[in-house]
């Protein structure tokens, strides 16, 4: 544990701890919020767990970018875990380490006034809320912030009721088109397949399924929740959980949000927001620039998800058999048993495709050459596309992917959802699909979405009225 800079005062004013979940998603938005509650004069510590920390810290700009903050302070604490291990790793083992080792020391550092001032309340990553004891610190209330979408945390808080009521667990492949119903709010969209994929597993029982339950009506008992999404596009999930729950702030989509309020104030240079444990190949940028307007298909599954050799193969021939050009980020060690991209991909690549290692995502999505992007659903990705008006194919893979995709088609109807299918004929089907066929449907669909959700975080919009409400509580509970 250390300490990254020491604050410049000590007064009476509200002090907002933030903790988020060791992984890229997690981190990436939570420090949006600390930003976004930083600039509204508010006292922020981020706790950062110390081998994230020190990923984000080689960064050029990211010390700096944080020192315009007059009342901001980076802490860190360890999770046991040695530096060189990929950011989540082995789950269990990362959350046992969690609760032996991190736990007790955030207990010992918060009562030993090594955080600052005593926290008016606690941003706590509500994947973990177990780590911070509210026996020994009833005095700090916990605001949980959920960075999944609303559905998908919906989806999970009804999973006990599901086995209640005998709808889970999932009888097997057959079984995954089976309408769920009993989950308030969301009546006749869910099949069984679309259910967080924890769901899947055989035992309803299994402690994999259990976490995240259990997280999640642990957030119902903090005294908020957080939620990165906004009411034009969850309202009706939002009312739902509102009834359950009164303090809850819709107050997303964080990335657009901090964007509009930075505008407004300082502007960052687009390299200086990378909040990414991976350096960025920026040259993916000038590569865009040489192609023309929407013919490029982006393709990222995100920090965590990891395919084979023969996921890599089927979609790369489909995206060639497409006859579109592609973006591709493939993040070392994302494909099993692999190095690199096989020599021959690369090669053949070159002539329509492009691949890096890790991308500046929000500005790829914002390029004019994107006409389409090919995702793994998860939530941070979906909001970004949907700001970018950007149409999504989906290849969700585990937790709230499952959901955020079928709402994706669904509901929003601004992509396609190629849940549990990866061969190149449908990789190359969907992608002339949302690039050609269907492209005006859903462009024009996800573009409307954009306009609402670029409106709902500008001043009196939904999203800018419940942060400032936030605000306005936090600062209430110091006095
Ligand atoms: N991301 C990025 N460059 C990449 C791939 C991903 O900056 O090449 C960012 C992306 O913009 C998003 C985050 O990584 O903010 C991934 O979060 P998401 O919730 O979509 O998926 P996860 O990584 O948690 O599975």
């Amino acid at each position: 544990r250390g300490k990254w800079r020491i604050m410049e005062n000590e007064e009476t004013e509200p002090h907002v701890l933030i903790f988020p979940f060791p992984a890229q998603g997690h981190v990436n938005s939570m420090l949006k919020l600390a930003e976004l509650l930083s600039l509204s004069g508010l006292r922020i510590t981020f706790l950062n767990i110390h081998r994230i920390h020190h990923k984000l810290t080689l960064h050029t700009n990211f010390q700096s970018r944080f020192s315009r903050f007059p009342n901001f302070q980076f802490q860190t604490i360890t999770d046991g875990l040695p530096l060189e291990n990929r950011p989540i790793g082995n789950f269990s083992d990362l959350i046992n380490s969690l609760k032996s080792i991190t736990k007790p020391l955030l207990k010992e550092m918060l009562l030993s006034g090594e955080l600052g001032p005593t926290p008016t309340c606690i941003i706590l990553d509500g994947l973990f809320n177990f780590i911070f004891d509210v026996d020994a610190h009833p005095n700090i209330p916990v605001f949980s912030f959920r960075t999944i979408s609303a559905c998908s945390f919906s989806a999970y808080s009804f999973v006990p009721k599901l086995i209640e009521d005998g709808q889970l667990p999932i009888e097997g492949e057959e079984d995954m088109d089976r309408i769920i119903n009993g989950v308030v709010g969301m009546e006749n969209v869910l099949r069984c397949r679309d259910l967080p994929s924890f769901c899947r597993l055989e035992d309803p029982f299994d402690p994999r399924l259990q976490y995240g339950v259990t997280q999640t009506i642990q957030s119902f008992k903090s005294h908020a929740l957080i939620f990165n999404t906004f009411e034009d596009l969850e309202g009706p999930i939002l009312s739902c959980l509102r009834s359950r729950c009164s303090n809850i702030y819709a107050i997303g989509p964080l990335h657009a949000h901090l964007k509009t309020k930075l505008s407004s104030e300082i502007s960052p240079t687009a390299s200086e927001s990378n909040n990414g444990l991976w350096e960025v190949d920026r040259s993916c940028l000038a590569w865009l620039d040489a192609q023309p307007p929407k013919s490029v298909i982006y393709v990222s599954f995100g920090s965590v998800v990891v395919i084979d050799d023969d996921q890599l193969r089927e979609f790369w021939h489909g995206l060639v058999n497409s006859g579109k050009r592609f973006l591709w980020v493939l993040r070392p060690n994302s494909v099993a048993g692999k190095d690199g991209v096989p020599a021959e991909l690369e090669e053949e690549t070159k002539e329509r495709g492009y691949i890096v290692g890790w991308a500046p995502q929000e500005e790829v999505l914002a390029h004019k050459a994107i006409g389409a992007f090919l995702t793994h659903s998860g939530w941070n990705s979906t909001l970004e596309s949907i700001v970018a008006g950007v149409p999504m194919i989906c290849w969700p893979q585990f937790a709230d992917q499952q959901t955020n995709s079928r709402y994706v088609s669904e509901i929003w109807k601004i992509g396609l959802d190629m849940k549990d299918v990866c061969n190149r004929e449908t990789v190359a089907k969907m992608v002339n699909d949302v690039m050609e066929n269907r492209k005006n449907e859903l462009m024009g669909s996800v573009i409307e979405i954009a306009k609402l959700a670029i409106t709902s975080v500008e001043e009196g919009g939904s999203s800018y009225c419940d942060l400032e409400r936030m605000i306005k509580d936090i600062r209430l509970l110091c006095q």
